[in-house]
């Protein structure tokens, strides 16, 4: 975890949902051929990784093509692709044969999960941003919970996803 009382980090990134977490991939691949290491970490109020969790209905499928995964628009030659975790899951052949272009929310929560233990990424989970403020340039943001602190950054991505509006009863 990055020192969080003295640098200054590139960005700070709010939530780890799949915005950021296709952010880290791509960071990561870009910290992979570049000098210059892009310095950032993220905070997610979750305890873990998790997709809308409470909606992960058996049989219930994606409404986009698994080719709108994390990276394939971007680099489709990276390891972060829906279809080299098939591969490393042993589940391509199974998965062609199914004929669709459109995984189970199942599985595609799987992939993310996936994809988010193996980037190379800093993130506190269990944690959440309660505050930024712009000193001198430079975003201060407050995390409260199980890695509270403040961090010092450059930038700041807010990829906090949306809250759910339910009707009274
Ligand atoms: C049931 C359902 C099905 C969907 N199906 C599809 C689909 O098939 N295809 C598609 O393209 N899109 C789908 N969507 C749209 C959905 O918005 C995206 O799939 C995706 O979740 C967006 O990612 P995100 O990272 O922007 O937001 P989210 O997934 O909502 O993640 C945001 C994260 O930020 C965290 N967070 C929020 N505030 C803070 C804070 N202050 N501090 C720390 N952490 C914080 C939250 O805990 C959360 O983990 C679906 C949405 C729902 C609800």
């Amino acid at each position: 975890m990055a020192e969080d009382n003295g640098g200054v980090l590139d960005f700070v990134g709010v939530g780890f949902g799949p915005s950021n977490l296709a952010l880290a991939v791509a960071v990561q691949e870009h910290n992979e051929r570049c000098a210059r290491a892009v310095r950032a970490e993220f905070v997610e109020a979750k305890p873990e990784f998790g997709w809308h969790t409470g909606m992960l209905i058996p049989g219930a499928t994606m409404q986009i093509s698994f080719l709108k995964d994390l990276v394939t628009q971007r680099n489709p030659q990276s390891e972060f692709t829906f279809l080299n975790y098939l591969t490393e899951r042993g589940r391509l052949t199974e998965f062609i044969n199914y004929k669709t272009f459109f995984p189970t929310r199942l599985e595609f929560h799987d992939y993310l999960q996936w994809a988010a233990a193996k980037v190379d990424a800093s993130v506190r989970y269990g944690s959440r941003v309660t505050a930024v403020r712009e000193v001198d340039g430079v975003f201060e943001v407050d995390v409260d919970g199980a890695a509270a602190g403040r961090l010092r950054a450059r930038n700041v991505v807010i990829a906090g996803g949306l809250s759910p509006q339910l009707p009274p009863g």
